[in-house]
């Protein structure tokens, strides 16, 4: 899900990096397609590669900047209170942030939908939402046991970090602590 995370967040990036662009939908559309067979089966070697190619790509590509779901999982990862593991984080936080970032990602949304085979009237948001629900993933920060105390600090650090810059919807500290409630 961190791969699936940078793919999308970098795709997002405003910077113009039209050759970023072309790999990290690739990557997404490898990682959507083979990630549930994956963790199905570890042992299925296709399905592996496919993972790690998205994996590769997702890290070549985000020198383009990624986004809010990394501004908010950067200072979550780093909090003394509880360990959160960084992948898990992302998967969580992420329909919130592609909530957020609908009115200024419409156009990227539609090209992500055309490229993962959906139907125009997908929202991105819940489709995803299923995809983690299907990996067994958690749903929520408080099923990761995150103290609900450090959502103000949490979200005033995400306005500071370098992946919050590169957003395509500019964030505040309100606009961070509202995602980090709706992934509660
Ligand atoms: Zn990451």
């Amino acid at each position: 899900m961190d791969a699936i995370t940078h793919c999308i967040e970098t795709y997002l990036s405003p910077r113009e990096n039209p050759p970023a662009e072309a790999i990290a939908l690739d990557g997404l559309r490898r990682a959507v397609g083979f990630i549930e067979r994956a963790v199905k089966d570890g042992t299925d070697r296709e399905a592996r590669k496919e993972m790690m190619m998205a994996a590769l790509q997702g890290g070549l590509t985000f020198q383009k900047g990624l986004g809010a779901v990394h501004a908010l999982s950067h200072p979550l990862g780093g909090l003394k209170e509880v360990s959160l593991h960084h992948g898990t984080l992302n998967a969580v936080l992420l329909p919130a942030v592609l909530r957020f970032n609908a009115p200024d990602a419409q156009a990227k949304y539609a090209e992500i939908r055309k490229v993962l085979g959906l139907a125009p009237e997908t929202d991105l948001a819940d489709w995803i939402a299923a995809l983690v629900a299907r990996l067994g993933m958690p749903a929520s920060l408080s099923a990761m046991a995150l103290p609900h105390g450090v959502i103000p600090a949490v979200a005033e650090a995400a306005t500071k970090d370098h992946s919050s810059a590169t957003n395509p919807r500019a964030a505040t500290a309100a606009d961070y602590a509202a995602m980090l409630e709706a992934s509660f």
